[in-house]
Formats: C-alpha cells, sequence, structure tokens
C-alpha cells in the first residue's frame, strides 16, 4: 500500500517543529519534527494476542516510505502496549534511513506519546489509561546506566538501533515478512507501539499530549546540553551552531540559566530572529563561504574586551567546519560539545597547539538526560513560560503523507 492511500481518517492531524535548516549544513534539506496524532482507534484489530496496526514502513535508503498494515506482537511480562496518540520525526529518523544506518525494512519514529492500552505481568509503574510518553532505551545494568548516565549505555547502539531483539526476534510482520522496529525500543511511526518502563514514563493527563511529544529526544537533547552536560552557569557565553530545533532549545536553556551572551549562528536569517526572540543576545547569519577562522572570529570579537571567546560553544548541524569554527571560539578552559551527526568517515582536523589552554570537546547523546527527571522539569519550565518550546511546533491536520513523502525524499 503506498503512503498515497493513507488517509486523513488515520492520521487527523499532524504537528511539525517549524521547518529550519541546519546552520552550515552541506544540504540544504530541512528536517522537521513531526507529531502525528488522533489516530482513529477502529484501525487496530484484536487476533489473539496480535494486533493489527498501521504504520509507515521505511523501505529503503532515499525512498518514501510506505504505509502498511503490520502484525504487532502482544506484549511480555516486561512490557507496555502504548495506544500512540503523536510522535514526533527528528533528524535521526530520517537520517538513519537515507543514510542506510537501519536494517531495511524498518519502522522507525521515538519521539512517542500516548495511553497505556495494556502492560505485562511485571509492569508496575504505569497502568492501562496512563499519559505516557516514550524516550530513548538503555540497559539500566551497566555501569554507565547505574551511575546516572543511560544515555551512554554500553549497550545503547543495539537497544536504539538493531530493529530486533537480542534473540534476533522483530515485533512486527507484514503478512509473513518480518519487518524491523524496536528503533529507540518503540518504533512510534505506528498506531501502537511496544516499549518498556526503562524508556516509558506518566506525565500528567491534563497536559496535551501531542505537544509533549518532541521533548522525547530533540527538545531534551538541546536544552539537556546546556542544563546537564555544561551546566552553564549564570553570567557565563556561549555560541550554539545551527537554529534548529535542538540549537533552539539549547538557546532556549541558555536564557533559563542566565547565560548573558548567547550568540545563535545559522544560515537564514528568519531561523536568527527566531533565536534571537527565544533568547539569543547575539546572532550572526554565517555565509556557505566562510571559513571557520572568520566565523571563530566573528563569535569572539562578540565577547568583550579582549575578544577572549566564549565559555561554552555547541555544534548541533552536523557540519565539519562548523565543529572547528565552534573549537576555535572558545576562550581558555571553554568547553566545545558536539551534537550534529556526520556521515560515517567524515573527519575533522584541530590545531594542537589550540588545544593546550585546557579546552575540551566532546560528543553529547540525548543532553545527557535522564528523561523520567528532566523531562518533567522542562515541562514545568515550559508551563512557568520560561521554556516555550511550543513556539517551535506548527500543527497539520490531516497532511500526514505529504509530509512524509516530503521526507522520504531528504537527502
Ligand atoms: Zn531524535
Ligand atoms: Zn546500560
Amino acid at each position: 500500500m503506498a503512503f498515497r492511500s493513507l488517509s486523513s481518517q488515520l492520521l487527523r492531524r499532524v504537528s511539525t517543529v517549524r521547518r529550519l535548516p541546519s546552520v552550515l549544513s552541506t544540504s540544504a534539506v530541512t528536517y522537521p519534527s513531526i507529531a502525528i496524532r488522533s489516530f482513529t482507534t477502529s484501525l487496530a484489530t484484536r487476533n489473539g494476542g496480535a494486533i493489527k496496526v498501521q504504520a509507515a514502513v521505511a523501505r529503503a535508503p532515499g525512498q518514501p516510505f510506505t504505509f502498511d498494515e503490520l502484525t504487532l506482537r502482544a506484549p511480555k511480562d516486561d512490557e507496555i502496549l502504548v495506544k500512540i496518540h503523536a510522535t514526533g520525526v527528528c533528524h535521526t529518523d530520517i537520517a538513519v534511513k537515507d543514510r542506510n544506518l537501519c536494517a531495511f525494512p524498518m519502522v522507525l519514529g521515538h519521539e512517542g506519546v500516548g495511553v497505556v492500552e495494556k502492560i505485562g505481568s511485571r509492569v508496575t509503574t504505569v497502568k492501562p489509561g496512563d499519559h505516557v510518553m516514550m524516550s530513548y532505551a538503555s540497559c539500566g545494568g551497566c555501569p554507565h546506566c547505574n551511575t546516572g548516565k543511560p544515555a551512554y549505555c554500553y549497550d545503547h547502539g543495539f537497544l536504539n538501533f538493531a530493529g530486533k531483539h537480542k534473540d534476533g526476534s522483530v515485533d512486527h510482520h507484514h503478512q509473513s515478512t518480518p519487518i524491523q522496529g524496536t528503533f529507540f525500543r518503540q518504533s512510534s511511526f505506528a498506531t501502537y507501539s511496544l516499549c518498556t518502563e526503562n524508556n516509558c514514563f506518566p506525565v500528567a493527563k491534563d497536559l496535551p499530549l501531542a505537544t509533549l511529544a518532541p521533548l522525547n529526544c530533540g527538545i531534551q537533547t538541546g536544552a539537556g546540553a546546556v542544563m546537564n552536560t555544561f551546566k552553564c552557569g549564570a553570567g557565563t557565553s556561549i555560541a550554539v551552531f545551527g537554529c534548529g530545533a535542538v540549537g533552539m532549545s539549547a538557546i532556549m536553556a541558555a536564557k533559563v540559566v542566565g547565560c548573558t551572551t548567547v550568540v545563535a549562528l545559522d544560515l537564514t536569517e528568519s531561523r536568527l530572529a527566531l533565536a534571537k526572540e527565544l533568547g539569543a543576545t547575539h546572532t550572526i547569519r554565517v555565509d556557505k563561504a566562510d571559513t571557520p577562522a572568520k566565523t571563530a572570529a566573528d563569535i569572539k570579537a562578540l565577547t568583550g574586551a579582549g575578544a577572549v571567546g566564549v565559555d561554552y560553544a555547541l555544534e548541533t548541524s552536523g557540519n565539519r567546519f562548523a565543529l572547528r569554527a565552534a573549537f576555535d571560539s572558545l576562550k581558555p578552559l571553554g568547553q566545545c560539545g558536539l551534537i550534529g551527526g556526520a556521515a560515517p568517515g567524515v573527519e575533522v582536523s584541530l590545531e594542537m597547539l589550540s588545544m593546550l589552554n585546557g579546552k575540551q570537546m566532546r560528543g553529547i547523546i540525548q543532553g545527557d538526560s535522564v528523561s523520567k527527571v528532566f523531562v518533567p522539569q522542562l515541562i514545568a519550565l515550559w508551563q512557568a513560560g520560561r521554556f516555550p518550546y511550543d513556539k517551535l511546533i506548527t500543527f497539520y491536520d490531516g497532511m500526514c503523507a505529504h509530509l512524509f513523502a516530503a521526507l522520504g525524499c531528504c537527502i
């Protein structure tokens, strides 16, 4: 079944984080975060323990998603069956498909929110009817999981990206054909998801579920980099490369924690205007022809007497020249964080001498967030009017097929 047969009866509403291209990206392609919501319940048909679900299936790199009716097996003792109300679409969903980084065919989607339909016998933290969010998966037992760093779980790659379980089994079938899933232990581009208590947590029923969806990955990643990874203090300075949903979330978080110099960099004036509205104190429109040295000098020029540089620089675009500029914009002892994913094999060069003055560079996954703790904090900040991430979201009705078609052609 082609995606065009997916009508508004299945996907009534779609929301998307405003289309914001990545700064300094070699591609002008944009990666909206989409939330699909208000699935019709009648499309799920009980068949023993398994159910029929509708899903967007990634079939091949660079090819559009297809929309198919799949069979989803019944939840095991430690699993939760969630009726999806909305799901975000993150850059990662599209990147793994179009860069051939996942198994095919596969059900992607990793910013799901919904209502608990059924729980396994060992599940205790949620119950049927609860409104829940689903974030990334971790094993819960390795040294990093046991020391509050589940984003760096030893098994992060397998649990979130492998598409199957350790025994080789999959959750979905199309007729008799196995379909990979378990993406971020949810595969939320579907009417129902299987998850576990590890990556699923309840939220108050009076919260707007669809609006919460992007918090599960993109928003917590940007905000978490500032609040969890860097722990930026009041009066510090930060440069944020790329004003997409992740970069914008970092900018909003920088305002929350009291950074007094917040430099937003992007290729597009309209994005920079929004960045200023959300908390940037300075903006720099980067030209693709700019060298990293020029961009770094432009940032340093905004840091007062001596133009010594910023305390923190965050690279969200996945562009190696942006990463070099970010590192070179730091003051001594400054910290540079990398969020943007590049294609396999891409390398970046740094001047060794420039590292000697205490500068650091590190990669950041999920903003170092423990989602069950951090997402409720972001929700509270949003409710207090201090973290207006909802300004990034555009809601659509019945346009899902068009949006997925556009996404399917990305890169
Ligand atoms: Zn994501
Ligand atoms: Zn672990």
